[in-house]
């Protein structure tokens, strides 16, 4: 699949999407987004939620509007979050058949359920949808992965109804696309079964649902590529989270063309610049492990560098400002280093996509 068409445009892919959890990728708006090349975004439905709420959204006319971006935008059910959170502490909530109840510190409680899920995901304008699912870790007990993969298939059933159900009462909605989450952690007939069940019912994509890293942060090749290969060629195939550069460029040679993770912009908070190891573009070489690597802008040795975070680099912050100005930002605390940092580390995400497109096309030449 070379492009995947929603009804705010068309994503190229492979596609790599900064998360914008509640709203906004922290630190920059909209107009520093499109100028890094950012095709869309993940919003969290849970989070908009709660905060500012699905009703005011729908009111505001959608994220699109109230966020000014007029590009794609793909919410994650919010679920993968919920789980973690009940997951360091169960006293927080239960997971019911066909309903998650979160109980908050102040003793209010919120139902998730699978209708709710897609009511709000509508609300938000939400360009490419997801079906509530029951997230694991690979090391969960083989009776954890098994109600996992059950819930998830009967979540994603509820959730495909919910979804067909308000189309044909709001004809005048345009389709947003609808993926559904294969469950099933480290077992491979367990992915199966879920695979086979979500494509009998029927969705425009799929994802690799659970954690896509082991405890030691090493990525899960073997099951993400079987999973890859359970996905139909002809839909969209998201690696969920995954987001170090060199684990993109696996899971894109395992197929997968859908991308998120928080890990560019976190990391540029963090001080932790990344920079492509060449001196132009065509040297670029994907397939080796140093392809890259970080720089760590509050280093001494950056105190008096004129030089660029990167020469490559066409953002803002390469264009216009060198080390030691970025360097002393981030001393001061000023706002403008966040800002900075998080732009040129999009960009050299934006950059890599670009890369891994290009190397694609080349192959399939060849
Ligand atoms: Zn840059």
């Amino acid at each position: 699949m070379n492009n995947l068409h929603t009804k705010h445009g068309v994503l190229k892919l492979p596609a790599f999407l900064p998360d914008a959890t509640r709203g906004v990728v922290r630190c920059v708006d909209s107009q520093d987004l499109r100028r890094c090349g950012v095709q869309g975004l993940v919003i969290n439905a849970y989070h908009l939620m709660l905060n500012p709420g699905a009703k005011l959204l729908r009111q505001m006319r959608g994220c699109h509007v109230y966020m000014n971006w007029d590009m794609p935008i793909l919410s994650d059910s919010g679920g993968f979050q919920l789980f973690s959170l009940i997951r360091q502490n169960p006293k927080l909530g239960t997971i019911r058949e066909n309903k998650v109840i979160f109980k908050f510190s102040d003793g209010k409680k919120k139902i998730l359920t699978p209708e709710k899920c897609i009511q709000a995901q509508f609300h938000l304008s939400s360009d490419i949808m997801m079906c509530l699912d029951y997230c694991t870790h690979s090391e969960d007990s083989p009776e954890v992965q098994l109600e996992s993969v059950n819930r998830t298939i009967a979540w994603a059933k509820l959730c495909r109804a919910e979804y067909d159900r308000y189309l044909s009462q709001n004809r005048d909605e345009r389709r947003p696309l609808i993926f559904a989450i294969i469950q099933g952690g480290n077992d491979r007939a367990l992915r199966q079964h879920c695979a086979d069940s979500l494509k009998s019912v029927g969705f425009d994509g799929y994802a690799f649902g659970g954690w896509p890293i082991d405890a030691k942060g090493d990525l899960l090749e073997d099951i993400l590529a079987y999973t890859a290969e359970l996905m139909p060629d002809d839909h969209p195939k998201y690696a969920l989270g995954v987001g170090k550069p060199e684990n993109i460029v696996a899971c894109a040679e395992m197929g997968y063309n859908l991308f998120d993770c928080v890990v560019p912009t976190r990391d540029a908070r963090h001080r932790r610049l990344y920079i492509f190891n060449a001196d132009d573009w065509e040297s670029v070489d994907l397939s080796k492990d140093d392809f890259y690597s970080c720089l760590y802008i509050q280093d001494k040795k950056h105190v008096t560098d004129s030089n660029p975070v990167s020469s490559l680099c066409d953002c803002l912050c390469c264009k216009n400002y060198s080390r030691a100005y970025l360097h002393y930002l981030f001393r001061i605390k000023d706002t403008l280093a966040y800002r900075l940092a998080t732009i040129h580390n999009l960009r050299f995400y934006m950059n890599l996509m670009e890369l891994i497109r290009k190397k694609r096309n080349v192959k399939r030449k060849a």
